[in-house]
C-alpha cells in the first residue's frame, strides 16, 4: 500500500494500492495549497 501526500502542506492526501512505490507527490484541494498553486517560492 502507498500513501499520496501533498507535496506543498505534507498532508496525507489518500492511500493507493501500488507495489512499484510507496509515496506519491500531488496537490491537495486544502485552503493553503490553493493559493499557492503554479508558485515556486
Ligand atoms: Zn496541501
Amino acid at each position: 500500500m502507498g500513501t499520496l501526500i501533498c507535496h506543498t502542506c505534507n498532508a496525507t492526501i489518500d492511500h493507493f494500492e501500488d507495489e512499484k512505490v510507496t509515496f506519491l507527490y500531488s496537490n491537495c484541494e486544502c485552503e493553503n495549497c490553493s493559493q499557492n498553486n503554479g508558485d515556486n517560492e
